[in-house]
């Protein structure tokens, strides 16, 4: 039986395990990231990772097939450089390079996304599809493309940026400095700059401002309560978020058509109320409705999809 390593680097924690063939995590670490460290210190606590997990195989007389790494970012096709990773401030770093020059055992790295897309499709909701969409909507929206069963990053390793497709005008800008990204109206921080922004400029009646002492208080879980409770502000913000996504969706199916769509991520807890709304929403922007188009689901993994997707990261290559 083989082993192999999944890590998932975030701006807070590593995680790392040790998984079997079954995708039973054998053996974990978790540890600070120190980001403030810098490049070559998390490097060198990656590595002593990599190694733990390897005396743990070596005692179990088992042999490493392969390590699969997970970060918030981009890296280049060859998977040497993580091109740009804004949690750790990381801009071009050899992490790739580095890693092999050290170990002999193949080296994959992605997207953190990209990654839980992969344990969706492993394990979740998307098992068993070949053609698959991940989107998880946090503080930011990331994606994950799967085409038979392969994850697909584009030509360059550019692609799947799902948040950063452009769906409209937006009153405020995204981070990556274009305006009107899918990001800047799903996200956790879109729905509630989009209450705030509502608010200043005088809808204050609403049941969000009884909730709260002040308008820094407000976040999404807050939104989505009350507009289940039938809250105007609330309901016009979701519906927005409702219409983006759909129209994200939308997009998606007219250029991949996928079996299956899978949402994830923090909003995504909001479950089949808000759900029920894009689904409502979705067939007004498909192209070809006289034709079936793939299927629209919560993602069910929760934490450990980052390290079991990097475990599994060698199979989708
Ligand atoms: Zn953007």
């Amino acid at each position: 039986m083989n082993l192999n390593i999944g890590i998932d680097i975030g701006g807070t924690n590593i995680g790392a395990g040790l998984l079997d063939e079954d995708l039973n995590i054998i053996y974990r670490i978790e540890i600070p990231t120190n980001k403030d460290r810098g490049y070559d210190f998390v490097k060198s606590q990656i590595i002593s990772i990599i190694e733990g997990m390897r005396s743990k195989a070596s005692k179990l007389n088992q042999k490493i097939d392969s390590i699969g790494i997970g970060l918030p970012g981009i890296v280049d096709i060859e998977g040497n450089n993580v091109i740009y990773n804004a949690n750790l401030n990381w801009n071009n770093v050899p992490l790739g390079k580095n890693l092999r020059h050290r170990f002999d055992i193949p080296i994959n790295i992605e997207n953190d996304a990209t990654i839980a897309g992969i344990a969706e499709s492993a394990l979740g909701v998307m098992k068993g599809y070949s053609n698959s969409v991940f989107i998880t909507l946090g503080t930011g929206v990331g994606g994950g493309i799967i085409i038979n069963h392969k994850v697909y990053t584009g030509s360059h390793g550019l692609g799947s940026e799902i948040g950063h497709m452009i769906v409209g005008e937006n009153f405020y800008d995204c981070n990556c400095g274009n305006n009107g990204c899918l990001e800047t109206f799903i996200s956790s921080t879109a729905v509630r700059r989009y209450v705030i922004n509502e608010i200043e400029h005088g809808f204050i009646n609403t049941s969000i401002l009884k909730n709260v002492n002040s308008i820094e208080e407000i976040d999404t879980k807050l939104i989505f309560e009350c507009a289940e409770l039938g809250d105007e502000l609330s309901n016009k913000a979701v519906n927005r978020m409702a219409k983006y996504l759909a129209i994200g969706i939308a997009n998606i199916i007219n250029i991949i058509d996928p079996d299956i769509i899978a949402i994830g991520g923090g909003v995504a807890k909001a479950g089949d109320f808000f759900l029920d709304r894009v689904k409502d929403l979705l067939p007004r922007y498909i192209l070809f409705k006289e034709l079936d188009f793939g299927e629209i689901k919560l993602a069910k993994l929760g934490n450990d999809a980052g390290i079991i997707g990097a475990a599994m990261l060698k199979e989708y290559k």
